[in-house]
């Protein structure tokens, strides 16, 4: 059996953070939880915290982002917005996870069938740009779109996984983040997670 949390440390290594999140995953898929039964006050109640890495996804009501990586309380820091889209509130705290609480390694996390790149896709299409603060979600994945071909029937899945790419890209070069990148503190990878089995895929395994 798999040690869950082993290893989990501030300032442990990027890719023992990520072998520890790509081992939740594998719990979670095989049906195999090691905390997926246990989201309970008491459970919650030791108070500390100790996260390993901090996980940026979609607010898709499918990917919960604690129960797809078999994550206890105090291990992973979560922020999720339309489409994984980032402005200065998510880059700022994930710089605050970073350069305050240690931890190594930041994901990206999309996912199949994502509905606020589809949003984004329509609109691009339509030529109809929605109104409010929606604009600022189309706006940021736009990008991507244009980069995958908006007249390609498969503009969708293609822009899911270069907007990954993209929002991965922005954050090595965040002001905060970039030195500790280069220096091999932290790393920011991209993955992708599958609706249909639960699996999370690395978009570009080192
Ligand atoms: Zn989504």
């Amino acid at each position: 059996m798999e040690a869950a949390g082993q290893g989990r440390q501030a300032g442990g290594t990027p890719r023992a953070a990520l072998a520890e999140l790509l081992a939740g995953n594998r719990r979670f898929v095989s049906g195999q939880p090691v905390h997926g039964h246990d989201v309970t006050a008491a459970a919650a109640a030791s108070g500390d915290q100790q996260p390993y890495a901090v996980v940026l996804g979609c607010i898709d009501s499918r990917v919960p982002l604690e129960a797809i990586f078999d994550q206890t309380f105090g291990a992973i820091c979560v922020i999720r917005t339309g489409g994984h889209v980032l402005d200065r509130a998510v880059r700022g705290s994930i710089e605050y996870v970073v350069s305050q609480l240690g931890v190594p390694l930041v994901l990206v996390l999309g996912h199949e069938r994502c509905g606020a790149v589809g949003a984004a896709v329509d609109a691009l299409r339509s030529g109809e740009r929605p109104g409010g603060s929606l604009a600022h979600l189309v706006d940021e994945i736009a990008p991507a779109i244009t980069e995958a071909g908006l007249d390609d029937p498969a503009a969708h899945p293609l822009a899911i996984r270069r907007h990954v790419r993209r929002t991965v890209h922005a954050l090595r070069a965040d002001d905060l983040l970039a030195g500790p990148v280069a220096a091999g503190r932290v790393a920011v990878v991209g993955g992708l997670y599958d609706l249909s089995t639960g699996e999370v895929a690395l978009l570009d395994p080192t």
